[in-house]
């Protein structure tokens, strides 16, 4: 008998402007089988953004009291706002078996990776640094003050790619999308996330001892 698939945590983080949004809604909205976590955060809104689609907008205040009530898997503090991810929705999506994204920053990524060792970590970059900053500059939300803090942060990001199991090179989105998910599919078959199923089979071989 087949089990049932579980679903994985799939940790996206990027720079700043590297694109990991686009990519993100895209995924979700190519394939069924993916859920994304909506973050809380400290920091205001951009033009354009949604209360509860792209994050839950929260005073400072209630993010401590989120934190205390042990609400969220893990949270960080990124250029001087808060953000976290909040625990029910992470859980429940889990166990109905889909793929849950969290897209989060490096020290979230390492936490979640502590906790939950079948974690895939994504590391999304630019093609290039120039183009990175092109990018950001081309958004047009921030101001430079902020471009230049999270063209600092970027720098910093950058010495803990290593603890991520694979990057995506986000050039052309329409070959980044099929990439990511593929990716995924394959980590769906490696030991480390199958052990019950390993576990089952030798149990069953031993009746043939
Ligand atoms: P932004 O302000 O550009 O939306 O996000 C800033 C950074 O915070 C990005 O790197 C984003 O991935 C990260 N981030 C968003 N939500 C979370 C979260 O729930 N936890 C952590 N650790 N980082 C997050």
């Amino acid at each position: 008998m087949m089990m049932k698939r579980k679903g994985i945590l799939i940790v996206v983080s990027g720079f700043s402007g590297a694109g990991k949004g686009t990519l993100m809604k895209q995924l979700v909205h190519s394939y069924d089988n993916y859920a994304l976590s909506v973050s809380m955060t400290t920091r205001g809104p951009r033009p354009g953004e949604e209360e509860g689609r792209e994050y839950f907008f929260v005073s400072r205040e209630k993010f401590e009291e989120t934190i205390a009530a042990d609400g969220l898997i893990e949270y960080a503090c990124y250029c001087e706002n808060y953000y976290g991810t909040p625990r029910g929705y992470v859980e429940k999506q889990l166990e109905k078996g889909r793929d849950v994204i969290l897209e989060i920053e490096i020290q979230g990524a390492l936490k979640v990776k502590e906790k939950f060792p079948t974690a895939l970590l994504l590391f999304v970059m630019p093609p290039n640094a120039a183009e990175l900053r092109r990018r950001l500059m081309g958004r047009g939300t921030e101001s430079m003050e902020v471009i230049e803090k999270r063209l600092k942060r970027a720098s910093e990001e950058a010495e803990g790619i290593e603890e991520y199991d694979y990057i995506i090179i986000n050039d052309r989105l329409e070959e980044c999308v099929p990439q990511m998910h593929a990716l995924i599919q394959a980590a769906h078959d490696t030991p480390s996330r199958n052990l019950e199923f390993i576990e089952n089979m030798r149990r069953e071989l031993e009746a043939y001892k």
